[in-house]
């Protein structure tokens, strides 16, 4: 997924009125209305250079030129959009040639009406500013220096082609065109900066985010993306029958590991813990931490009896797992609360359940799963924050 897409994302997933959209439709329709409000600055462009046309200025047909290329702007780039071709691009908006399109109307516009020069120089500016934002550096530049040249080539073949003010010496006409193209650089070198800083803000928020959902000890989901998880799969459930199951383990004794090896030991242990149980579940399915050497595995798909033959083997394996921390003849165990999701049920029914089944298997000696169907009644239902 290119980084522009995931920009776009983060600004739409603040607009309300679209969040029942397709995401490929909302990424689509944020491209158009993007050329769209780019059409908008040509209509007023044209408008201006019909003023212009009032004062005896320029000709008509600048304005009229101008107007069509902002029609051949909005039309070519609309559907390039909304077709799907521009999803090609590593940049879907196509930014880079947008700006190749705009930067040519307003050199042939310099050509056409040198008169008012600084209408199209003053365009520059904007196309470029516009450009920073989403194109790479060695782009920017790249065709900068090509407009560069375009210009200077203009002034060459018609000395007067440039300039506000006519100059009687090409060499007058092409230093303030050196001028101008400098001052150019300095604001695509402020746009990038801003840039550089949207994306800084971007990745930091992506840490941020993925650091507030996982367990720093670990690695894995913590209990904040629980109810998330579980959401998805009740609606699975509910809408398309698809059975859930859901285990809850607790390392066995866990305390006398802290006591003989330390807490640094302790936490290696977890760490190696998670180490096996990512191996051994399925892709689909889900590790959370839910508390201390409590684990949640979320089991998509798998009804109850496939889920206890899975989790059997895994319970198994934890037996035979070695870590460094521990002595060789020390068995590592768990005790494994199992439920499957049934109908009407909430999170904390189906937490509850597998609680309830853990506490069964720690009372009936530990290192073994129990499973448990039945909902437990109000008054030994535990109440589960986030
Ligand atoms: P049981 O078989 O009944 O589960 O016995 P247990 O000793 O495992 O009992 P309990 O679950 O109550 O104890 C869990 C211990 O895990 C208590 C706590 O100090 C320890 N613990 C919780 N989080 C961490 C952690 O992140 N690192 C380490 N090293 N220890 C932790
Ligand atoms: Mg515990
Ligand atoms: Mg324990």
């Amino acid at each position: 997924m290119s980084l522009s897409n995931e920009l776009d994302k983060v600004f739409l997933d603040d607009l309300k009125p679209l969040q029942g959209v397709p995401e490929q439709t909302r990424l689509r329709l944020l491209r158009v209305v993007v050329v769209g409000i780019i059409g908008i600055s040509y209509l007023l462009d044209a408008i201006l250079l019909f003023l212009f046309t009032l004062t005896d200025t320029i000709y008509i047909h600048v304005p009229l030129y101008y107007g069509l290329a902002g029609l051949g702007h909005v039309l070519t780039f609309s559907s390039l959009h909304w077709s799907g071709f521009s999803e090609r691009f590593e940049n879907p908006h196509m930014t880079l040639w947008q700006m190749v399109y705009a930067i040519c109307t307003v050199v042939l516009g310099l050509m056409l009406a040198p008169q008012i020069s600084i209408f199209f120089l003053g365009h520059l500016i904007v196309i470029f500013t516009f450009g920073a934002l989403r194109i790479r550096l060695f782009e920017l530049i790249s065709v900068w220096l090509v407009t560069a040249i375009a210009i200077s080539l203009a002034i060459v073949f018609n000395h007067n082609a440039v300039p506000t003010l006519i100059y009687d010496e090409l060499i007058v006409s092409l230093l303030v065109m050196v001028s101008f193209s400098l001052f150019l650089l300095r604001a695509i070198a402020i746009g990038y900066y801003g840039y550089t800083m949207l994306i800084r803000m971007f990745n930091k928020r992506r840490i941020f985010e993925n650091e507030a959902s996982h367990d720093v000890l670990t690695g894995i989901y913590n209990r904040r993306n629980l109810r998330a998880i579980l959401a998805e799969q009740f609606s699975l459930h509910s809408r398309k029958a698809i059975p859930c199951s859901l285990a809850m383990i607790d390392v066995d004794h866990f305390k006398l590991i802290n006591d003989g090896f330390g807490h640094v030991g302790g936490d290696e242990v977890l760490k190696g813990l998670v180490g096996l149980l990512r191996h051994e579940i399925r892709e689909s399915d889900k590790l959370i931490r839910y508390g201390g050497e409590e684990f949640i595995i979320i089991m998509a798909a798998t009804n109850l009896s496939e889920a206890e033959i899975h989790l059997e083997r895994i319970r198994k394996c934890v037996e035979q797992f070695h870590c460094e921390v521990l002595p060789d003849d020390f068995s590592l165990t768990i005790s494994i609360g199992l439920t499957e999701m049934m109908e009407q049920d909430q999170s904390d029914d189906l937490i509850g359940r597998a609680d309830s089944a853990l506490y069964t298997a720690k009372r009936a000696g530990r290192n073994r799963t129990v499973v448990q169907i039945d909902n437990l009644t109000e008054d030994h239902k535990p109440v589960f924050g986030e």
